[in-house]
């Protein structure tokens, strides 16, 4: 089986908790269906997360992406950015 990690490079929404210089220090994040959004995005005067953690996606809901097996990503690492007022996954990609 493919052993997957698929880090969290960079994310674009500064104002998630976990959220320091566009990076996200949560150990990891959850990805919701069927909209691709980042169900770990918590808007909060609280700092989340810790600097020395790079993040991961953990699980992900969201069949009709091509990277989405067994609702694991298998992407090599995925980007997340604003989408209005939350957060979502712009890694995703429609299956054909
Ligand atoms: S929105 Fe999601 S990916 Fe971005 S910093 Fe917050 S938890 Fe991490
Ligand atoms: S790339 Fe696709 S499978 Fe991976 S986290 Fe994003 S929406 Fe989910």
């Amino acid at each position: 089986m493919k052993c997957f990690k698929p880090e969290v490079v960079k994310c674009q929404v500064d104002g998630c908790s976990f959220n320091q210089d566009q990076t996200c220090h949560a150990l990891g994040i959850n990805v919701g269906g069927p909209h691709q959004e980042c169900d770990t995005f918590i808007k909060s005067s609280n700092k989340a997360g810790n600097d020395s953690i790079s993040s991961s996606v953990g699980a992900c809901k969201v069949p009709n992406c091509r990277f989405n097996n067994m609702m694991l990503c298998e992407a090599d690492k995925v980007n997340v950015g604003w989408h209005g007022e939350h957060a979502d996954c712009m890694t995703f990609s429609e299956k054909a």
